[in-house]
Order: structure tokens, then sequence, then C-alpha cells
């Protein structure tokens, strides 16, 4: 179980992969900032892949911060830079978030991305063979997640001297980086390119990605577990439509509202509830299989992060469908045109 959606290549971190792995926790950076606001107090936020690594941090910070800093560890499950523990954050000088780009900037947090220290090159020198021949077809769209941003320029340089046209964009507001692609939100692909190159691990973003862009050819170079794949969402799709299949003779609906400070989206789960009286609104922070068992609902709906819905569902006892997918259930929308729900701007 992937137990949420931590985004891309921090999922696996503790499990064996074929390269091995540091990240930059950008210490000094830390310390500058616990330095300049002059805090006593300081939080520490880390994805669920690299909690375990969370006392080291700390231990070495409290080496090279002033003796009377305190540091905190955020317990609370973090899946993405949409899930900021704002308790924590509330109490503490400083609140630094490892793992995630900004989703929102904000003076009081230091996001530190966790950037990898594996060479994509080889990969992508693998990924070619799958690529059109730049002579029949140079236009190529490029993506890539928040921990191999560092090395996206470059990345568009190697391919630009195999003379491919690469097209690159920003997406909406919920990304902060050139070609970033998050797990619920793939608008940096809105390219003119009929073929994308996925630089980056996680099972899912290739998928999302090749469903919300279904007239693209998606090819992963995956520089984690050193693979080359197409992103293939027929697999995916059946998996939906059993879902929604399963929730079409519901009698009564739980719909989910997320009070994650990124994911809520409050006025769907409204008008979800407000027309349809079988429909109960049910807010949780964390969407869970436990959580929901004693809930005696024939179906869900879930408006928080589409991850838990499509990653997840098979785990709920009882079928989960996005907000796209709830409308081909009640059969407001044919079940042909159900979607990747995508996720769009801040809080
Ligand atoms: S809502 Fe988006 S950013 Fe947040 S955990 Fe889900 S996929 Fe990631």
């Amino acid at each position: 179980m992937s137990g949420g959606s931590t985004e891309g290549d921090l999922t696996r971190t503790g499990m064996a992969l074929k390269h091995d792995r540091e990240w930059d926790y950008e210490l000094e950076r830390v310390i500058d900032a616990i330095e300049e606001r002059d805090a006593s107090k300081v939080g520490l936020q880390f994805p669920e892949g690299l909690k375990r690594r969370g006392p080291r941090v700390a231990d070495d910070l409290r080496e090279l911060a002033p003796d009377d800093v305190t540091f905190m560890i955020s317990g609370q499950p973090c899946y993405g830079a949409c899930d900021l523990d704002t308790y924590l954050m509330r109490r503490t000088d400083v609140f630094v978030h490892f793992g995630h780009t900004p989703m929102k900037e904000s003076d009081q947090i230091i996001y530190v991305p966790l950037f990898s220290n594996v060479d994509p090159f080889d990969i992508m020198a693998e990924s070619l063979e799958e690529l059109a021949d730049p002579a029949e077809d140079p236009d190529v769209g490029l993506v890539t997640t928040a921990q191999h941003m560092n090395r996206f320029e470059e990345m568009t340089e190697w391919l630009e001297a195999r003379d491919y046209e690469v097209h690159t964009r920003r997406g909406d507001d919920r990304l902060t980086k050139e070609g970033q692609v998050l797990g619920c939100n793939y608008a940096s692909a809105d390219i003119d390119a009929d073929q994308v190159l996925y630089v980056g691990g996680g099972k899912f973003h290739p998928l999302g990605l090749a469903m919300e862009h279904p007239d693209k050819r998606v090819v992963i170079a995956d520089p984690v577990n050193n693979v080359v794949k197409i992103a293939d969402h027929e697999k995916f799709l059946k998996q939906r439509y059993g879902a929604v299949h399963r929730a079409m003779d519901a009698d009564n609906w739980g719909v989910i509202f997320c009070t994650k400070i990124g994911q809520g989206r409050w006025e769907r789960a409204q008008e979800i509830v407000d027309a349809n009286d079988d429909a109960y609104l049910i807010t949780m922070d964390e969407v869970t299989p436990d959580r929901l068992r004693n809930f005696d609902m024939d179906a869900f709906v879930n408006t928080g992060c589409p991850r838990i819905t499509t990653d997840d569902g098979p785990q709920f006892h009882k079928p989960m469908l996005t907000p796209g997918e709830y409308e081909a259930a009640i059969g407001e929308r044919p079940l042909d045109e159900i979607e990747f729900d995508t996720f769009h701007g801040t809080w």
C-alpha cells in the first residue's frame, strides 16, 4: 500500500532501490534562516519516506545552531506541500518543510525540496529508443518531479544537443517550477508536442500524466529504478470503471472533505451534498480505509487528494470515487468521459 501519495520519488526511500540516494538537506540554508530570524523554536516536517531520518537531521542541525534553539519534529502524515503541519507551524518561529517545493510561498516556511543525487542522463540516453527520431519529429515535452528539478536545465540542454526541440512550461499556481508535475497537477505538460518525456520515479505520476494527456505518448525515464517504460493507462482506467460500476447502485454516499491546508475543495463538496439528499458530508484530515470503515455508506466521493482515490482506491471497503467519477456513477456524464482528477490553485 502506498499509504497515501507522497510525491514522486520519496515513496520508496525505505526500500531497496537500484541506486543509493542521498538527499541534500540544505542544512546551511536552514541555519541561516534560524539566525536571521533569531528563532528559538524550529519545526521540522518530513514526508513519510524520510521520517525515520528526522532525528538524525535534527541532531545535525543542533550541532550547527545556537544552543538555545529547540527542534521539534512533526509526526503528522505528510504527502505533499499541500500537507503542512499548521499546528506545529503556528508554534514555531521557523518551520522547515522537507521534500516538496512550495505550493504557496510564505515567509515563515523554509521549503527544502530534497534534490536527488541520482544522475538522470544514462537512463535518458536509453529513453531515446522510445522517443521519435528527431529527424522525423523533433518536438518533445519534458517534465519531472521536485527531486530532479535541480537538473532540469541540464536535461533540456541534453535533449537539445541531440536535436530535439524541447517544449517546457510552468504549470499553474500550484506548481513552483518550470516543467514540474505533481501527482494532482500535470499542467506543465500542456505543451505543443505529441510526446512527453517524464524523468522521475513513482509509478502513478506518469499514469496521471498519460490520463490527463491521452493524445500524447508518455515515455518514462526512471533514474531511480533504472528503467524506461511507456505509460499505459488502460489497466488503470479499467480499475476506475470497475469502481464507478460498483457505485452505481449506491443508496447513500459519504462525501469527503479533506481538512489539509492544500486539499480543500469545499465548494465542490457542498455542491454534491446540496444536490443529493442521500449524500453526507464527512470532514477528515487523513483519508484512510480504517477511518472510513465505521461509516455505513454504500460509496464515497473524495474531494481531497486524488491520489488517495486512485492509488489506494482498491483498499477501501466501499467504492471510492473522484468527483468526476461520481457524476458518471449517478448518470450525469458518460462513463467514457471520466478524466484524471486534477487539482488547481493553492489555498
Ligand atoms: S493533493 Fe496533490 S500535492 Fe497533495 S499529496 Fe495529493 S497529489 Fe500530492
